[in-house]
Parts: structure tokens; sequence; C-alpha cells
């Protein structure tokens, strides 16, 4: 066991403060990873702030971080994937148990015993819960690390960890989108990564937002147009003409505002995990055969491809990249949709601690 550096909450009130937390050392089959950057996803601010409380609460003290990018600097006797050196990745799994019909899917992420990568329970003892990227380093079984493509700038691609695959996973499972118009509600850390996936299937793209600022910001991710959804006309020019759309909103919202912009057997996925229930009308479902479902970021095969695939689009993930010491301030700008569109922490800055 070692320590490292890392900025943790000590409660749901707390701010971030620089930490030393306990990792362990690398057994035959870890890899052990000098962490460069590190995304701040929305879900990172949830977990902090105890906001899902009821479905996962928050062991304090808590390290977020699951859009981890890195370089190897150790690895056990029985890796075989990876070397010291290696440029990886690391998202929101760090474990499962690798025999369960999910795992054998590839679909580690529904997975019983899977372990997040962070406020899981510790598979290894070495701390009461798994601590997350917002540290210098992490000690991670190759079979969840990530071959991060060469070609990227890596401050953009830590977050395709999460933002990435939670969007591309769903796009890509909603089959052939050539011409199909698709929609992308709230334009954020995980909106804006579904805006550049759409858009590189071919869909004809819209932008649901509640910032009418974000409008051209917009389009030049690839939106083909732009709707602001607390103008009432707006949203009635588009009413029953989405075949998909996909909800990456928050905080509690009308979700029937949405489902009304599908067509025919439409679908909406959320992938939104606001802390209250949202309230669905069954009529704005059943008139028009629609369907509503949920994702959960992808397995590891899939993020893999997904990666690969950003490798090959020269796609990354639109950031602001900020010193450790700002985490605290970008929370707050995250809650008023602040960003364009993702805080990476630059890891260098947790040496100056
Ligand atoms: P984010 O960067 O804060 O983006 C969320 C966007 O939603 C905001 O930029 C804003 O866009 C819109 N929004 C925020 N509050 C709103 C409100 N009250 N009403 C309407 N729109 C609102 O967050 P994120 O990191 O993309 O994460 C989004 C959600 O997905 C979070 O709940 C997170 O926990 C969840 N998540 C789920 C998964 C999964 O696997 N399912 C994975 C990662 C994250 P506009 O300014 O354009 O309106
Ligand atoms: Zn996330």
């Amino acid at each position: 066991m070692y320590q490292a550096k890392a900025y943790s909450v000590a409660s749901a009130t707390a701010q971030f403060t620089p930490q030393s937390i306990p990792r362990r050392a690398t057994t035959e089959r870890d890899v052990q990873i000098e962490i460069l950057f590190c995304g701040i996803c929305h879900s990172d601010l949830h977990t902090a702030r105890d906001e899902w409380h009821s479905i996962m609460p928050t062991t304090y003290p808590c390290v977020p971080g699951h859009e981890i990018v890195g370089r190897v600097t150790e690895v056990g006797s029985a890796v075989t994937k990876f070397k010291a050196g290696d440029l990886v990745g690391v998202g929101c799994l760090v474990d499962s148990d690798h025999s369960c019909p999910s795992c054998q899917a590839n679909l580690e992420q529904f997975c019983p015993g899977s372990t997040f990568t962070y406020n899981s329970p510790d598979q290894h003892g070495t701390a009461p819960v798994t601590y997350g990227g917002y540290s210098e380093s992490i000690v991670v079984d190759e079979s969840f690390v990530l071959r991060v493509p060469k070609n990227l700038e890596l401050a953009g691609v830590a977050p395709l960890l999460c933002a990435g695959i939670t969007t591309y996973s769903p796009i890509r499972r909603w089959g052939d989108l050539k011409g199909k118009k698709v929609g992308v509600v709230g334009l954020g850390g995980l909106g804006h990564m579904g805006v550049k996936f759409a858009h590189a299937f071919g869909a004809h793209v819209v932008v649901f937002t509640t910032s009418p600022g974000k409008r051209e910001a917009a389009l030049k991710l690839g939106a083909h147009d732009v709707i602001v959804s607390s103008d009432p006309e707006q949203m009635k020019q588009h009413a029953g003409t989405f075949n998909f759309i996909l909800d990456t909103i928050a905080a509690d919202h009308d979700i029937n505002a949405y489902i009304n912009m599908l067509g025919l057997e439409g679908n909406i996925t959320l992938v939104g995990a606001p802390e209250t229930p949202l309230k669905l009308s069954a009529f704005a479902l059943i008139f028009g055969r629609k369907s509503i479902s949920g994702s959960l970021i992808g397995g590891l095969k899939e993020t893999q491809e997904m990666l690969d695939f950003c490798g090959e689009h020269n796609i990354t993930s639109d950031v602001e990249v900020i010193p450790v010491q700002k985490i605290n301030e970008a929370y707050e700008r995250m809650v008023k949709s602040d960003v364009r569109y993702r805080f990476s922490i630059d890891m260098a800055s947790l040496k100056e601690e």
C-alpha cells in the first residue's frame, strides 16, 4: 500500500480539500497509472453532495472522478495488455465478477458485482470505498483499463471515458441514424458529446437547450438546429417530428414536453439522473406508441470501440482545463450550466500541494 495525493470532500456540504489516500500495491493483474487529466462529471457532484442518497448513499471521505487518462507507471507480473509508458484511460468501472450473464455479454456495467471507480465497496480492502480520479495515481485491474488513441489531445480525451461512452452507447444502439431526426436535450458535458456522435453517424441533430446563449456553439458542434425549450412557439414547430431523443438533463424537468416532440414509435432515452423522480404522463406515450428508456455508461468492449472511433474521426470533448485547486469553483459553475462543455483537471497541479 502507498499514499497518494488527492482532493476529497468530508461531507455533503464540505468543500474539496487536499488529502492523502491509500492506494493498493500493484498486484499480479494490476496496472498503476499516473493520472494526467480527470474530467468533472455531473455525477461527481451528485455523489459529492449525496444527492443520490436514496439510491447510492455516499461514504465520506469521497474522492470522485471517473474520466481518467494517464500514463502507466508499473504493471503486475501477469499483465499482458499494457506496459510502463502506455497512455491509458479508466472510466466508471474498476471491477466486476467477470462471470455473470451481463459480464459475458460485455455489459459489465450491469454486473451485480461491479465496482464503480469511486464510492463502491473496495473489494481489495484498501479503504472502505473506492477512490476516484481526483488524485495523482490509481491502481486498476488491467481488464478495466482502456487504450487511448495517440493522436488525440489528452485533456479532451478524459471526458470520453464517461460523457463519451454514455452518449455513444444509446446513440449506437438506436441503429442507423442516417437522415433521422435526433434531439439532444441539455448541452452540457454529456449533451455536447451526444451532438458530436449523432452528427458523426449522419443524423439531423437538433439541440434542446435552456441557454439561448449556447445556440452558435451548438451549431459549431454539429447541430443542424437549436430549440430554446422555454419558448413554446419553437417547441410547437417541431412537435411530433423526432425519431430519437437523448435526454441528458441533470435536474427535475418536464419529460412530457420532450415526449411530445417524438413522432410515431419514437424513443426518448434518459441518461441524465436527476435526484428526484420525473412525472410521466401515460397519454404522452400511448398516443403514437412511443417509448422511454434509460442507458447506463457502456461496457468495456464498447468503451474501447468508442475511443477507437474517436481516434479515427478526431473527436474529443471541448474542455476548459483547470488546476485541481479550482474544483469547488468548477462545481458552482457546473450547477449554473456555465461550462463549455466539460472541466478537465490538469493533475500536474496536484504536485503543488
Ligand atoms: P452538465 O454538464 O451539468 O450538463 C447538464 C445540462 O443539462 C446543462 O448543461 C443544461 O444544458 C441542462 N440543464 C441543467 N439544469 C437544467 C434544468 N433545471 N432544466 C433543464 N435543463 C437543465 O451534466 P453532465 O455531466 O452532462 O451530466 C448530465 C446528467 O447525466 C447528470 O445527472 C449525470 O449524473 C448523468 N450521467 C448519467 C450517466 C449514465 O450512465 N446514465 C453517465 C454520466 C452522467 P442547457 O444549458 O443546454 O439547458
Ligand atoms: Zn460520469
